[in-house]
């Protein structure tokens, strides 16, 4: 009987049509709640690293020397969590899949542009200073 219900499963199996999608020949489905990728906008990022220290997959490095941003999308599992925690609201979810890559290539790196506006000076007294 076991044989059976086995072979039966077996050529149902054979005879179906195939329950993946040929991605990326095919693009997925995405809804309102789908996640795709991970997306910075640069020029507001402050380089406080709390992405890089929330990330649970270790899959984002903030350089503060060189100004870097990097994210590897072969690790990233696509929690949410640094777009939670980022104090600047620069990461986003985009709503689309990153294209497919090969092994070892997953690595992003991104030049943070943001500049620190400089603190208005103060005269003797503690008063802001006139131009
Ligand atoms: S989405 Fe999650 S896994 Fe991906 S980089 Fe952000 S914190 Fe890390
Ligand atoms: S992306 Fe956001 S959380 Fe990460 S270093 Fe930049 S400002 Fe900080």
């Amino acid at each position: 009987m076991g044989y059976f219900e086995m072979a039966k499963t077996a050529i149902k199996t054979v005879m179906s049509r195939p329950a993946t999608l040929m991605y990326p020949a095919r693009p997925g489905k995405m809804t309102t709640l789908s996640r795709g990728h991970v997306v910075i906008d640069v020029s507001r990022c402050i380089s406080c690293g709390m992405c890089m220290k929330k990330c649970p997959a270790e899959a984002l490095c903030v350089d503060k020397e060189a100004k870097t941003w990097t994210i590897d999308r072969l690790r990233c599992v696509v929690c949410n969590s640094c777009i939670e925690v980022c104090p600047v609201h620069c990461l986003t979810m985009e709503g689309h899949y990153s294209s497919a890559v090969l092994a070892h290539s997953g690595l992003e790196t991104f030049t943070i542009t943001y500049v620190k506006p400089e603190r208005p000076k103060k005269n003797e007294s503690g008063e802001p200073a006139e131009a």
